[in-house]
């Protein structure tokens, strides 16, 4: 039989990366909690024989986060062989909290205290000797980073799993330990003996699951709480904080003995730099400021100037090589011609579909996204960094306190903040949330945040109409931001969401410097996922793209089109029927409806697809231009900004919600939303700038009211709530 292993901490704390240094695996590690919320398993590295399991991250061993259920399903239930247990060396006492409900279970424990590389840097020290007398299991001294002392924790909890000896009991005081006694008596002695000790204490703090588990009599619990009761009278507190408050007090005492800080009382760096950057007033526009700098360097900096040069030299004409005169290099769409000439590709017939496919299709559509690859390396670059060093713990932080105010809780903000490289992700860190309806609602608003897909058509629009300025990229951004807030209020008022604010308790991680390897394979994971969907799923759809505008029904039948005859294609066709309906939202021509069809497939289609139908001739850019004028534009950005997201994101609400009802709902909802707010941008903007149509403005205008309304009104009470979900869910 296989020994088993279980790696349980705080979050934070490096499991993962001491799994990934145990196993050889490349899970995600996060300056971030919550990354890790369904438990991982992988085989020992250096030994045969042995799984080893990463578990979320967790605080106690009470059951009210999903993740602290995972995990302690896991170990109460399966009985690992052994516990890892990580602790983080620069945050002792609070995370010895956990390892003194670990040591309870009778499972045998390793303590790994993490991090040994950052305690001494802070001149601190910790007596590991001491430690594992008072704990009474092995104390190791890692650093999961470096991977020093990674394979001794592992042997130690290998020698540990075969010897099979649990640590002795936590000491409660006399009271306590008597109504244990009694409740083990009562309730639980046909266990096991050494699972008797954790159902015990888990009884004795009333907890639902484990009376459940244990199919206790009423009878039984009756007797047990008496037992309760009599100590709670004589302690005058509650049974919970009872425990609580003995396993910190009993923490406290080890700390002074086995623990030396060097400064106590001193002010750290990460505390300065916290007080600027979580600041009441400041916290927020820092942040707009911090977003407004990656945007400026990924779309202005170095990204843009290598996009242009993949936009104009690489897909365009040609360039020098290095810049020498002799050394001309065509650009991709010369040589693809070249290719098609070799190959004896005629112009006429079959020949020029051939290569209209291939040079106003894949290299015009492909080509307009693949341009984007530099960009967004340097963003998702920016993105880990950002991640990686602490600082969007913060913003979450710095978020929570804002949308509080609103009756919003900060926790729906960790999926956005994820959501910013891609929707799913974002969707998926919904879980994290235990309240079902405020779940709901995020997964519902997560993906108005511009994901890595969107940024292209951005950046597009941003680069045609407003000479490239990154503020229109972050005004993208706070929009998205904006958006979620508003339909946050509004949803909660509507008794399908009321209720109350979940408490979100969020520690900040310490902020470090991430190391290198770690940002670039994030930017690449994310970037080469990029570019593998160029080469599938935007590849087809330019494909299908270019086909249905180069092909239409004309006088003489069904044939493929001349150049200028673009609106006889089947795609005018199609597009030109519902564009009247966009047309309140100033951009009712056929090629940007399309797009923002194809948009659903993939969004970065909108791109490809804008390079398909303005390509031909000369610049997308100036052809944009021409099309749309400033109000136009932004209506157009804010409208597939927030429409409903890719096929892809669907999917991932619709295995979220676990309902296609609640999925239409959510799609819906957003389509909706998106409109109203594109026909205000336009009609507005027309006021501001050209002049507005009478009728349109005054549609805007209701719009604004009706929006007013449903911000403003009182809110409903949580009400018929099991009805109305079940009908929901049905
Ligand atoms: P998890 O949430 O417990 O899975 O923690 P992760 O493995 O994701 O790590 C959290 C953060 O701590 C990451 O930024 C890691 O790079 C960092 N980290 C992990 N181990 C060490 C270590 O030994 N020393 C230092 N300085 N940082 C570490
Ligand atoms: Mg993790």
């Amino acid at each position: 039989m296989d020994i088993r292993i279980a790696l349980a901490g705080n979050p934070n704390s490096g499991k993962t990366t001491l799994f990934n240094a145990l196993t050889g695996s490349n899970q995600f590690v996060g300056n971030w909690p919550g990354v890790t919320v369904e438990k991982k398993e992988g085989r020992l590295r250096f030994r045969e024989g042995v799984t080893v399991t990463d578990l979320p991250g967790i605080y106690s061993l009470s059951p009210y986060t999903p993740e602290e259920v995972v995990a302690r399903r896991y170990l109460a239930e399966e009985r690992p062989d052994a516990i890892l247990n990580i602790v983080d060396g620069t945050n002792l006492e609070r995370n010895l909290y956990l390892t003194t409900q670990l040591t309870e279970l009778g499972i045998p424990v390793v303590v790994a205290v993490n991090m040994m590389d950052a305690v001494e840097k802070s001149g601190d020290r910790i007596d590991s000797a001491a430690l594992a007398k008072r704990l009474g299991c092995p104390v190791v001294e890692i650093s999961a980073l470096k991977g020093r002392g990674v394979a001794e924790a592992a042997e130690a909890a290998m020698a540990a799993a075969r010897e099979g000896k649990a640590p002795p009991p936590f000491p409660y005081s006399g009271a306590v330990e008597h109504a244990l006694a009694h409740i083990e008596e009562a309730a639980v002695h046909h266990l096991p003996g050494a699972q008797q000790r954790w159902y015990a204490v888990k009884l004795f703090e009333r907890d639902q699951r484990v009376q459940e588990a244990l199919g206790l009599t009423a009878e039984q619990i009756a007797h047990i709480e008496t037992d309760i009761a009599a100590v709670e009278e004589a302690m005058d507190d509650d049974a919970e904080s009872i425990i609580t408050a003995e396993r910190y007090g009993c923490i406290t005492g080890w700390m002074s003995e086995c623990c030396r800080k060097s400064a106590p009382g001193a002010l750290s760096l990460s505390d300065r730099i916290d007080r600027v950057v979580t600041h009441r007033l400041w916290g927020l526009p820092i942040f707009a400021v911090v977003m407004f700098l990656v945007y400026s360097v990924s779309m202005m900096g170095v990204g843009a100037a290598a996009t242009d040069w993949a936009n104009e030299s690489l897909f365009g004409e040609g360039f020098y090589l290095f810049g020498l005169e002799n050394c001309w290099v065509s650009g991709v769409p010369v040589w693809f011609e070249r290719l098609l000439d070799a190959l004896h590709v005629a112009d006429s017939g079959v020949g020029a579909v051939i290569r209209g496919v291939v040079l106003d299709g894949i290299v015009a559509g492909v080509g307009a996204v693949l341009g984007f690859v530099p960009q967004m390396l340097v963003l998702f670059f920016m993105l880990a960094f950002l991640e990686a060093c602490g600082y969007m713990a913060r913003i979450a932080f710095v978020l929570d306190r804002v949308f509080r105010k609103f009756g919003l809780s900060g926790k729906s903000f960790i999926p956005m903040l994820i959501g910013t490289g891609c929707g799913i992700p974002g969707i998926m860190a919904s879980r994290t949330i235990e309240n079902e309806r405020d779940r709901r609602m995020t997964v519902m608003t997560t993906t108005f945040i511009p994901c890595g897909a969107k940024v292209p058509f951005i950046a597009m629009i941003a680069g045609a109409i407003f000479h490239g300025g990154a503020w229109v990229t972050t005004l993208a951004y706070f929009t998205g931001m904006a958006a979620i807030i508003v339909s946050g209020i509004i949803l909660k008022k509507t008794r399908l969401f009321a209720g109350d604010v979940a408490p979100f308790v969020m520690e900040l991680p310490a902020y470090r410097l991430p190391t290198l390897p770690n940002l670039l394979r994030s930017a690449w994971e994310r970037g080469w996922s990029f570019i593998r969907k160029a080469g599938t799923i935007i590849l087809l759809s330019t494909v299908l793209v270019w086909f249905a505008s180069s092909f239409g029904f004309t006088g003489e039948g069904f044939r493929m089109l001349e150049e200028e005859e673009l609106h006889l294609s089947l795609l005018s066709a199609l597009g030109s029927a519902v564009c009247g309906l966009f047309a309140p939202l100033g951009w009712g021509n056929w090629q940007a409806v399309v797009a923002s069809v194809t948009g659903l497939i993939a969004k970065e289609n909108i791109v490809s697809t804008m390079g398909v139908l303005y390509g031909g001739e000369g610049n997308v850019y100036t052809a944009l231009a021409e099309s749309f004028t400033a109000a136009s534009a932004l209506s157009f950005l804010v409208f597939n900004l927030l429409c409903a997201p890719c096929f892809a994101a669907i999917g991932a609400i619709r295995r979220e919600m676990n309902s296609a009802r609640w999925t239409w709902f959510a799609v819906g909802y957003q389509c909706v939303f998106a409109y109203a707010v594109a026909l205000m941008v336009y009609q507005f903007g027309c006021l501001l700038t050209t002049g507005a149509h009478p009728l349109g403005l005054a549609a805007a205008v209701i719009v604004l009211a009706g929006l007013l309304c449903l911000l403003l009104r009182p809110a409903k009470r949580a009400g018929r709530k099991e009805g109305e979900d079940a009908a929901m869910a049905a």
